[in-house]
């Protein structure tokens, strides 16, 4: 039988533990606030940005929606994310992908107080990582780490495909897999469009992540048997519905499944662990500024 893995239970769990955070914070005085700065104009960044907003709603965060006009100059940009900088009520900044092209995305990364830069891109954070002396793990990853934790995948050793090299996703999560302690010690190869026969990676992998953002890249036939398998793509697939798409993932789930031990479904796999962790770093984000210890989940 394979483990559907249940990204849905598992981050319930940690938004309850949250929900405990924001009440030993809230009887110190503490309301922890995350902001989110908007500069573009697309539907999926608004939707994004809207599911964040409620999820921190949910369990208690405040939070604050900063929008700016995708065509204002790169400076008001900067100083709306100076100005949150320097508030001390704001505990958590992030900046929604993408920016307009005259916003550099390294300046955008760099102006995030790194104390404050709840999706640790800040180069200081990735360092950090690097370092394998972690601020903040960025969402996504860490959502897939606990995951796979949470499904009893031994790591230790164990030899881990990473297919995408992404700042968000890849190559953070190749460090952290590679890293020493709890989560970590996996031998990790990190594959990506400029590699030669992918395939042949992935048959020998005890664990595949799939992040490439192509539809149903891996298949069955490029996977071993009772590997575990994590998708986090999410694609848009023309259907004659009411939305008029449904999402798909990286894998083709279905021969994927009759291989794997265990395997992640797209929706309702890293998708909400990725919003879980958002929350989690809020959280850690106040406790830290503040001083207030919680217990984080
Ligand atoms: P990206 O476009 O920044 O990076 C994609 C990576 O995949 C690149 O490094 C590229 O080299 C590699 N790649 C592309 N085609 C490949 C191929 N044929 N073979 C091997 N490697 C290939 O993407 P991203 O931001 O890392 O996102 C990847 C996917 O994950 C997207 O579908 C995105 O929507 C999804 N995503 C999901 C979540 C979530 O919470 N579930 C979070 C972030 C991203």
């Amino acid at each position: 039988m394979t483990n559907v893995i249940d990204g849905n239970a598992a981050a319930a769990d940690v938004r309850a533990g949250i929900e405990d955070c924001v009440e030993t914070l809230g009887a110190a005085g503490v309301t922890p606030r995350l902001a989110t700065v908007l500069m573009n104009d697309q539907q999926a960044s608004a939707t994004y940005v809207s599911m964040k907003q409620q999820d921190c709603e949910e369990v208690g965060i405040a939070a604050e929606d900063v929008r700016i006009d995708s065509d204002a100059p790169a400076e008001e940009l900067f100083d709306a994310v100076a100005d949150l900088n320097a508030r001390e009520s704001v505990h958590g900044i992030l900046v929604q992908d993408p920016t307009p092209e005259h916003v550099p995305d390294e300046r955008v990364t760099s102006a995030v107080d790194p104390a404050k830069d709840v999706d640790a891109f800040h180069p200081e954070n990735v360092g950090r990582l690097v370092a394998d002396r972690p601020r903040f793990r960025p969402c996504t990853p860490h959502g897939i780490q606990r995951l796979l934790a949470n499904a009893g995948v031994d790591l230790d050793g164990a030899d881990v495909v990473v297919v995408g090299r992404s700042k968000i996703v890849g190559k953070p999560l190749a460090n952290m897999l590679a890293g020493r302690g709890d989560g970590g010690n996996a031998t990790v190869t990190l594959c990506h469009s400029h590699t030669d026969d992918l395939a042949a990676h992935t048959r020998r992998a005890d664990v595949v992540v799939a992040a490439a953002g192509v539809t149903e890249l891996i298949d069955g036939s490029m996977l071993s048997e009772g590997c575990v398998v994590v998708d986090v793509g999410i694609n848009r697939v023309d259907e004659t519905n009411e939305k008029g798409y449904r999402l798909v993932g990286d894998v083709d789930f279905e021969s994927a499944k009759q291989k794997a031990s265990a395997i992640t479904p797209v929706p309702g796999g890293v998708g909400p662990m990725t919003r879980a962790m958002l929350l989690y770093n809020t959280v850690k984000a106040a406790s830290e500024q503040t001083g207030v210890d919680v217990d984080l989940p």
